[in-house]
């Protein structure tokens, strides 16, 4: 193996790998292996996979989107037609969360260590889990995320919580990919907790391989991302598994400002009751769809939905501002 020859190095390689069998690693064991004894510190390694995996999953993933954006053949597929981003507020989004991954996710990542160490999960060990152990461990990330998700985002919804937290992920009544996490910091701080909350809970039952989470992490951002992108395809995942959320969900949220707190799965808003609003919507759109004798009709009918649930949804967000008020000053 191919290890920078450097005496610090030689440390680390004994420090941390000591008895370790290298000829039954597997190519991306040695290059885990590889990555750690070259940084020499476990939680410098961690720490700088952790953030630029982020960087390149976030801003990787998002850049179809923003193609997709600049190209009106697939302006048919797009949940809110008339909202197409424009390349400013693209790169005004940018910005923000290009700033907000500095200076607010690069520190708290650093926090990630000495929480996993506290409660067993291994980080720099190898062999890594089987695929199997590793499916079904991301897997109970997936849906502990979304149960958490749903609760949290409901109460980011109670008046203080949403006017001083969450009303700046409401910015965008039309979500694109790159909005998935305009958020304010506070908010990026409570609902990660939902993303990292699993396998800190699973360590105190099973042993956890840090690239178990870290798998997870990139399957969570495409997930949130292509919630956010305001598109849904005909072959988008909503429509092989009925109960993943998608686009077409989150969109609504962010159109109606209310129903869908979830985030990968449907259930939970099916559950308790929070997807009424989008059942009713969902129906019209149908009945409008049979009775339209033309496309344009259809078009044109669906758009006087949506800017009716828009309208409803600004009553409501201003409702809820203004309770905040009144709370504010009860206070
Ligand atoms: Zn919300
Ligand atoms: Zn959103």
């Amino acid at each position: 193996m191919a290890f920078n020859g450097t005496a610090e190095a030689g440390n680390a390689m004994d420090a941390l790998y000591s008895g370790t069998d290298f000829s039954s690693l597997n190519w991306t064991e040695q290059k885990w292996v590889a990555w750690y004894v070259w940084w020499g510190n476990p939680v410098i390694a961690t720490g700088m996979i952790s953030f630029l995996m982020h960087e390149i999953v976030y801003f990787g993933r998002s850049l179809p989107w923003i193609i997709i954006d600049a190209i009106p053949y697939f302006q048919k597929w797009k949940l809110q037609p008339n909202k197409i981003p424009t390349p400013q507020e693209q790169w005004d989004c940018t910005k923000q969360v290009l700033w907000a991954h500095l200076t607010v996710e690069l520190p708290a990542i650093w926090l990630f260590y000495p929480m996993a160490e506290f409660v067993g999960m291994k980080t720099y060990q190898v062999p890594f889990p089987s695929l199997s152990t590793m499916s079904w461990q991301i897997f109970f990330f997936m849906f502990f995320e979304d149960l958490f998700h749903w609760a949290a985002h409901r109460a980011l919804h109670t008046p203080l919580l949403y006017k001083y937290v969450h009303k700046i992920h409401h910015k965008y009544s039309a979500p694109f990919g790159l909005a998935a996490e305009y958020a304010h910091p506070a908010e990026v701080m409570i609902l990660g907790m939902g993303t990292l909350g699993g396998s800190l809970f699973l360590c105190l039952f099973t042993e956890v391989h840090f690239i178990s989470f870290f798998i997870w992490v990139i399957v969570k951002l495409f997930q949130a991302i292509d919630a956010h992108s305001g598109y849904d395809f005909p072959w988008s995942l909503q429509h092989i598994l009925p109960f993943w959320s998608g686009a077409e969900h989150h969109d609504f949220h962010h159109m109606a400002f209310t129903n869908n707190y979830s985030t990968s799965f449907r259930w939970w808003d099916r559950i308790f009751g929070t997807d009424d609003k989008y059942l009713v919507y969902r129906e019209r759109v149908q009945a409008v769809k049979a009775k339209a004798t033309s496309k344009e009709e259809f078009l044109k009918a669906e758009q006087a939905l949506m800017d009716e649930v828009l309208a409803e949804g600004l009553k409501a967000e201003n409702a809820v501002e203004e309770r905040s008020k009144r709370k504010a000053k009860v206070q």
